[in-house]
């Protein structure tokens, strides 16, 4: 391979513009991601010499080197990690392949404010450099090539970069920054460390920095102190010293962890700008042994809807990274859900296939899938003063103290209340404890802050069901004529507008013992609900009707399967119901939508 120039893939080079011109409110998370990406690089040499111990080379330690240069305006962030060939490097460092990029690129705006903030969520990784560098030099060499196979690649931010072959004797990766003159300020020891410890003192490699001392400038008369001096200054003494406490976040005692480093490590990992709602962090132990951080997010990820978006677990076996997206340690219903578990016993060489069999794994799912149910529980628990109480047997799985909790359910809920529905079809066992979680809209709350125990603790006398309805929109649920009835006689019931509503409530026939009903299937029996002369009135309304509604189902008779008398409109003339048993008009429409 000679020098050759190359372009970026479209999408990043639209990236690097973004990177580049919107005002980016923190620019100092570069140092995160470039340190992470030696981290990451660090992990998967571990992983891959698990298999084959030779890629150590004769550097077993695992390190990463930050260090600067004043006069030539550069930092530098250096790995023994797995490195890259030529090959990779112009992959990986001019490609993107994560998954969700092209919904991503749609949902841009053009609006700065708004696209720095998608680019945060997106986590712009590598090209971050460019928020403080006009020029980056990466140099590599893959673990286990000769050190003829080095690459170097270098680029502007713009349009294209280059890469050339180089020899490099060390394995791994140095990542090159040529700041900007508005950057200088990253040329300094103090600040690096301060940022580092903010960001990357969850990192579990540690993070080495040049030692420097105090020098004093030299006599300006030699040999006479009382001359007077040059100014003196730092200056570096060859000697490295970690700058990190080296050891990863969950294996520390939760004590000697604050809230700031828990959030932190929660952006590390998630890319999410904001902080989390809540999170839970503990060490199970039984006949299955792992420890979990699960974190729950405050804001719904752009492709949460996105069909092959990834669970957000990241596994490790014993300390040694494994992989992102373990989907097969969180149900899909969670799939916001954002953390990291640490088995001690699955096998280092477990692989995703082995994952779907294992029954640490279905142990360790069923565990954490609980935990997060009763983060969410304790947050309901508290989401208001006069909630009613639906959390059974919780912990303190939060260390947050209760005021902090307020209003942080209807938070959640206006997220990813849709998602959580999905459970009810997808998690049997814990269906119950997922009703319980629900929250609603209703005749008589236009916001979905209705659970299924405010609805039945407000029930009239003699009412034996859960009424519901189901529409595309609130107006459309409110205004239903099949509502009618139930307005005049004051009975509540539930408005239904999140499209999986239908779907989801097919899986949950009752609540704690009374009957869900919608108001649109069949002839609703309003049971005792009904006084007697109401009854009779209807039965003798039907028999006098009998020729008419004859009539009206020949004429209709290849668009409605009956006619009949209703006592559930009180303005309206007719409305529409469907069988008992028939998909409802909802459903019905939602299908025909996607073409069914
Ligand atoms: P991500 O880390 O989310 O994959 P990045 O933009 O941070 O995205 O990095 C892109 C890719 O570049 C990484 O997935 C990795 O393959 C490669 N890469 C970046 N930095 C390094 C490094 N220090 N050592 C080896 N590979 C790296
Ligand atoms: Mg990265």
């Amino acid at each position: 391979m000679s020098k050759q120039t190359l372009s970026f893939q479209a999408e990043v080079a639209q990236l690097l513009h973004l990177v580049t011109h919107s005002l980016y409110s923190n620019p100092e998370i570069f140092v995160r991601e470039l340190i992470s990406n030696a981290s990451d690089a660090c992990d998967k040499l571990r992983f891959e010499a698990l298999d084959t111990p030779a890629l150590y080379e004769d550097a077993p330690n695992l390190e990463v080197r930050v260090s600067f240069d004043k006069d030539a305006r550069t930092l530098t962030i250096a790995d023994n990690g797995i490195g890259m060939s030529a090959q990779e490097a112009i992959d990986h460092l001019g490609t993107i392949a994560k998954s969700g990029t092209k919904d991503f690129m749609g949902k841009l705006t053009g609006d700065q404010k708004q696209d720095a903030q998608l680019i945060g969520q997106f986590g712009v990784g590598f090209y971050s450099g460019f928020i403080v560098a006009d020029k980056i030099t990466v140099e590599s060499r893959r673990a286990g090539l000769p050190a003829n196979e080095g690459v170097r690649w270098v680029s502007g931010g713009s349009g294209d970069f280059q890469v050339e072959p180089i020899d490099r004797p060390a394995r791994g990766t140095s990542v090159i920054l040529h700041l900007r003159a508005d950057a200088e300020e990253y040329l300094n020891a103090w600040k690096l460390k301060s940022v580092i410890a903010k960001y990357s003192d969850h990192i579990s490699l540690p993070i080495l920095m040049e030692k420097e001392e105090w020098k004093d400038g030299e006599l300006l008369t030699p040999g006479d102190e009382n001359g007077g001096r040059q100014p003196g200054g730092m200056v570096k003494t060859g000697e490295w010293e970690a700058v990190n406490k080296a050891s990863a976040l969950w294996t520390r005692p939760k004590k000697d962890i604050t809230d700031e480093q828990y959030q932190e490590f929660y952006k590390a990992i998630s890319h999410d700008h904001e902080a989390p709602l809540t999170w839970a962090h503990n060490r199970v132990e039984g006949n299955t042994e792992y420890t979990q951080l699960l974190y729950i997010p405050a804001k719904a990820p752009f492709d949460l809807w996105n069909r092959d978006k990834k669970a957000g677990i990241k596994l490790y076996v014993k300390r040694v990274f494994i992989m992102d997206d373990a989907e097969a340690l969180m149900p899909s219903y969670l799939r916001f859900v954002k953390g990291v578990i640490d088995s001690s016993d699955l096998p280092l060489n477990v692989s995703r296939e082995l994952l779907q069999e294992s029954r640490d794994v279905r142990a360790i799912r069923e565990g954490s899938t609980k935990r997060v149910l009763s983060m969410l529980e304790d947050l309901a628990k508290h989401d208001r003063h006069d909630a009613a109480a639906n959390a059974d047997g919780v912990t303190d799985v939060v260390d947050a103290d209760d005021k902090a909790k307020e209003g942080k359910y209807s938070q959640f809920y206006a997220e990813f209340g849709a998602v959580l529905k999905e459970g009810l079809g997808e998690d049997f066992g814990n269906r119950e404890r997922l009703a319980k979680l629900l929250r609603f809209a209703s005749t008589s709350s236009d916001t979905a802050s209705v659970s299924f125990a405010d609805y039945k603790a407000r029930m009239k006398e003699g009412q034996e069901a859960i009424y519901y309805i189901t529409a595309d929109t609130l107006a459309a649920a409110k205004n239903s004529p099949q509502l009618e009835v139930f307005k005049k006689k004051g009975i509540e019931v539930l408005l239904m507008t999140d499209r999986v509503d239908e779907w989801a409530l097919n899986y949950l026939q009752d609540f704690d013992g009374t009957p869900l009903q919608s108001v649109a299937k069949g002839a609703v029996d309003l049971g005792k609900l009904q006084d007697e002369a109401e009854k009779k009135a209807t039965e003798e309304a039907a028999e006098a009707f009998k020729p008419l509604l004859a009539k009206l189902k020949e004429a209709l008779k290849d668009k409605a399967e009956d006619v009949r008398v209703t006592s559930r409109l009180v303005d309206s003339p007719a409305c529409l119901v469907v069988q008992d048993d028939g998909m409802s008009t909802q459903l019905a429409r939602m299908l025909k939508q996607a073409g069914q």
